[in-house]
């Protein structure tokens, strides 16, 4: 799936954005609309007519999207929960929230609202039918949205995570059992299989002939599935890492080396025999950042008794330097993100206490989620 996404504008300081695929889903979708929908209800419309209606639908299903997602931003930031981006999918959009929520009820409204303004939008365009039945293609324009409008409030219902049907799961059973990893684990489940469900039926329509439609099907499904995934997974890692600190993931005593040290000392005397990728590199006694193998290998290997560890070593991370009180959820980003194996921990005075380590990490949630199980 295409990952990166588009910024479009700002509204109410929010900034929105499309996920690049959109742009892909808007053609597919005028296209849908004007030779399979229209053409159906307008057998005599003339072709630019069915893809003039084409596209307007399109662009006022996005604009109907736009407005449920605000929905929930709304509720949110009025509860304190600030919004940090509106990111639009195909059938829905994705609100992100600066941190998470931490109570059910206010889950449950967040969740509510989008569904909420739906049928609010559901009900305007369906009284629009009964403002313009003069107007033909106003009216079917109307109409397909007062559908459209239905299908995405019953689509956002399905009681998946992380789709609002789910979230409200979610919601009530975290607040009946007041276990959340739990209750994202069920709503994940349940998201799973109906993503599951579209895909087969997908693949069946495929089968009767009917292309777009399992096009589609497939689609929405997959990307449901993924959803569902990486936000059980998300939840699951912030709520194992919340309480704990770097000094809790942390290995100490570390193993460091001194900057004037010669790279052929390096390789023999600390690569070789301890099997680290990486080591903190001291000058004066405090941390001057980081060696890595790959590091020692851009240099020739007849250099290697003249060069030293201060020639090559990595000082820009040392701005990512960590604290041992600072919170774990921020080697997640670190880490996950920014793509660095291993990080140095560091006192007030700049001495190393620790290193922290991407399997380090990944063996505490995996024995932090074991133990809550
Ligand atoms: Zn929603």
């Amino acid at each position: 799936m295409i990952r990166s996404s588009i910024h479009l504008f700002r509204l109410w300081g929010i900034p929105v954005e499309v996920n690049a695929s959109w742009l892909l889903v808007l053609a597919l979708m005028t296209w849908s609309f004007a030779t399979g929908w229209y053409a159906d209800v307008l057998p005599d419309g003339s072709k630019q007519e069915l893809w003039i209606l084409g596209f307007l639908t399109s662009i006022l299903l996005f604009v109907s999207i736009l407005l449920h997602e605000f929905s929930h931003a709304v509720v949110a930031s009025r509860n304190g929960l600030p919004i940090r981006k509106i990111t639009l999918f195909l059938f829905g959009g994705v609100a992100q929230m600066e941190r998470d929520v931490d109570d059910p009820i206010l889950e449950l409204k967040m969740a509510a609202a989008g569904p909420a303004m739906s049928v609010v939008l559901a009900a305007l365009f369906f009284g629009l039918t009964k403002l313009v039945a003069g107007h033909q293609l106003v009216l079917v324009l109307a109409n397909s949205l007062y559908r459209i409008n239905l299908i995405v409030l019953a689509f956002n219902m399905v009681p998946g995570f992380p789709l609002d049907g789910g979230r409200i799961l979610r919601a009530v059973i975290w607040k009946k059992t007041g276990n959340v990893q739990k209750a994202t684990r069920i709503a994940s489940r349940v998201g799973n299989v109906f993503a599951i469900i579209l895909m087969v039926y997908g693949v069946f329509n495929f089968f009767v002939g009917q292309f777009i439609g399992g096009i589609w099907f497939i689609f929405i499904g997959y990307f449901l599935r993924q959803a569902a995934q990486s936000g059980y997974l998300l939840v699951t890692l912030r709520q194992t890492l919340g309480n704990l600190k770097v000094s809790d993931v942390m290995r100490s005593p570390v193993i460091t080396v001194e900057a004037s040290l010669s790279l052929r000392h390096l390789v023999d005397d600390y690569f070789l025999r301890y099997h680290y990728g990486s080591f903190p590199v001291l000058e004066n006694g405090t941390l001057a950042g980081m060696v890595s193998l790959r590091d020692v290998k851009q240099v020739e290997m007849e250099e290697w008794e003249r060069a030293t560890i201060a020639d090559i070593l990595d000082r820009e991370i040392t701005r990512y330097a960590l604290h041992p009180e600072y919170p774990a959820e921020t080697l997640l980003h670190l880490i996950m993100k920014k793509g660095y194996g291993r990080l140095p921990v560091i006192d007030g005075e700049g001495r190393v206490v620790g290193i922290v380590s991407r399997r380090d990490l990944m063996e505490t949630i995996k024995m932090m989620a074991y133990l809550e199980e």
